[in-house]
């Protein structure tokens, strides 16, 4: 059966607030019969590493929290500690990163929760009938929440071929040791021919994986975060993508899998299709929008809201992936596939425009 995916155009008229849009969509979502008084339910969003700008606004969750707390839930805002140094490596940084970009209480009133603790460490093994992954190892103060909310902003990303619903599921819900997991069969490797030893991968480097003799080569430190691949002017970062970029993207959907499968109830998810850069907003900067803005979504299917998210796309690209023109060797539509076999939702959704 088709999956609803309800849709605001952000160009649809002056006189409407866009938080109004999300206010119709997360009606059509049923706000009120998803979630119940006095449950602490997590939001799960990405806050934007430090010099990155194209992550969703703290202003569009004003409509999102307000749903909430009409219903008596009680909403926290929430992310994960990366892989990687830098200013979300732990949760000191982290929430001194997510004040400066807004997402603090003076703003929204609501608390943000680190989820996995000061370092990564608080973790939980959860089950998962994966083909790859047998145990997921997710943030405990996501995964013990009574009820979950995702917003997530949809753009390109390295290994995955875009970013959406379903990465924020998976590596967003993610411990560290479930990040490293994940990213575990991905490790690049430089070209020795094609280097010129200019070391602007090793600047870019938040594990400090790079070592040089004098051409770069990629040490045991390396976490696979992949973002020293799109670094290289001289495109000498290789990987054997046939492989493993196909196996972190399974990885990711049976991760996904783990968390919905941790809620007795279906999340709401919203997508915001604005600022599309072709690359996550863990960067420490981001390129320009790969299209212009085109709206939200909403749904409770992951899968669903995803695959629209991911034609809506395309189609304001004139039938071209976007994303596939800056990772050629990476197709995000195996990650579809791989979620319908798995369960985590249908692909097969029917769009329905709010205005
Ligand atoms: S950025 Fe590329 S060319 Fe420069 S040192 Fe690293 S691998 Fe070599
Ligand atoms: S993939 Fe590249 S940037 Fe990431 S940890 Fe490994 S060497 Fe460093």
């Amino acid at each position: 059966m088709a999956a609803d995916v309800y849709f605001a155009k952000l160009h649809s008229g002056k006189t409407q607030s866009p938080l109004d849009k999300i206010r119709k969509l997360l009606q059509r979502c049923e706000v009120k019969k998803l979630y119940r008084k006095d449950e602490l339910v997590a939001v799960k969003i990405h806050m934007g590493e430090m010099g990155n700008t194209a992550f969703i606004r703290p202003i569009y969750l004003r409509p999102v929290l307000e749903a909430l707390r009409e219903v008596g839930a009680k909403p926290y805002l929430t992310d994960t500690n990366t892989l990687y140094t830098g200013m979300r490596w732990n949760s000191v940084d982290h929430l001194h990163n997510a004040a400066l970009h807004g997402f603090n209480y003076g703003t929204l009133q609501v608390p943000v929760i680190i989820a996995d603790g000061l370092r990564g460490e608080n973790t939980v093994p959860v089950p998962v009938a994966g083909e790859l992954v047998k145990e997921a190892k997710l943030a405990a103060d996501i995964i013990h929440a009574d009820a979950l909310l995702v917003v997530s902003h949809f753009k390109g990303h390295s290994l995955v071929g875009f970013g959406g619903a379903l990465k924020n599921l998976a590596m967003g819900c993610a411990s560290r040791a479930g990040k490293l997991d994940m990213h575990a069969v991905m490790r690049p490797r430089v070209e020795s021919s094609l280097c010129t030893a200019c070391r602007l991968c090793a600047r870019h480097c938040q594990a400090g994986a790079f070592e040089f003799a004098p051409k770069a080569a990629i040490t045991d430190k390396c976490v696979g975060c992949a973002h020293c691949i799109g670094v290289c002017p001289h495109q000498a970062i290789k990987h054997d993508w046939n492989q493993s970029a196909a196996n972190v993207q399974k990885k990711i959907v049976e991760y996904a899998k783990a968390v919905v499968e941790s809620f007795e109830r279906p999340a709401i998810y919203i997508n915001f299709l604005l600022s599309m850069s072709p690359d996550c907003d863990c960067w420490d900067g981001n390129d320009g929008p790969v299209t212009g803005d085109i709206g939200f979504l909403a749904a409770t299917d992951p899968v669903a809201i995803d695959k629209a998210a991911f034609d809506l796309v395309v189609a304001a690209c004139g039938g071209k992936d976007p994303f596939r023109s800056h990772y050629p060797e990476v197709d995000g539509q195996l990650v579809f596939a791989h979620a319908v076999r798995m369960n985590v939702g249908t692909a097969d959704y029917k769009l329905h425009e709010i205005k």
